[in-house]
């Protein structure tokens, strides 16, 4: 059972006899509440920092404890994504479908250098230097691996921001907005993100201009 004391707002006299009974809050707090402390992650991984997320879930570390334990196998139902690993060009395309395909409210937590900037591979032919180049990252968590106690402490920072959410504001609930879709991004030799193409012409452009006579001299 719930304790109330986690939702009562603080600065609200409850009498002795009703203290236990009920709880007095906001639409905000409990909205908040509610979604905090059932936090679905997608069940997927992409490299070592998946077996540290594997063993967070599991019972030494029992991320269950935060409301965590349900780990989806489906975009659909899940709330969290944990890019747990290596993000490689050939997968990127599929991560940011499935990122398309979850339902808001929808966040990102990159766990591990990999998934923050590239880790050892930075650079490498094959990688993509961080999963933020394509999807809005909510909290990063360092380390190679990071442990599962800061995989956990990264979903309880998480849980901070959405505390800080207000119905009112959130983007999903605003008059007319759609989900946000992110263009699914070319697998190729090198990969090109589609928002950025306007800015790839008009740069292609510029350089195509004939030289000046200033230049040319
Ligand atoms: S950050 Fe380190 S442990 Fe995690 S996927 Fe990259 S190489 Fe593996």
């Amino acid at each position: 059972m719930t304790d109330t004391n986690e939702i009562n707002l603080p600065g609200y006299e409850i009498p002795p006899e009703l203290t236990g009974q009920i709880a007095v809050t906001t639409l905000d707090r409990i909205y908040n509440f509610g979604r905090r402390s059932s936090l679905w992650p997608m069940m997927f991984g992409l490299a070592c920092c998946a077996i540290e997320m594997i063993a967070a879930q599991a019972a030494r570390y029992d991320m269950a404890r935060f409301g965590m334990e349900v780990m989806r196998p489906s975009p659909r139902q899940a709330d969290v994504m944990i890019v747990a690993g290596t993000v490689t060009k050939k997968m990127v395309p599929a991560i940011v479908r499935l990122y398309n395909q979850m339902a808001e409210p929808k966040y990102v937590v990159a766990m591990g250098a990999c998934a923050s900037g590239g880790g050892p591979f930075k650079e490498g032919y094959n990688v993509v230097a961080g999963i933020d180049k394509f999807l809005p990252v909510d909290v990063y968590i360092p380390g190679c691996p990071p442990t599962p106690q800061a995989l956990t402490a990264g979903m309880i920072k998480l849980q901070e921001r959405i505390d800080k959410q207000s119905i009112s504001q959130v983007r999903w609930y605003q008059k007319g907005a759609d989900s946000v879709e992110i263009p699914v991004p070319f697998l190729g030799p090198d990969l090109i993100d589609p928002r950025r193409i306007p800015e790839i012409k008009s740069a292609a452009a510029r350089l195509a201009q004939p030289a000046t006579a200033e230049e040319k001299a």
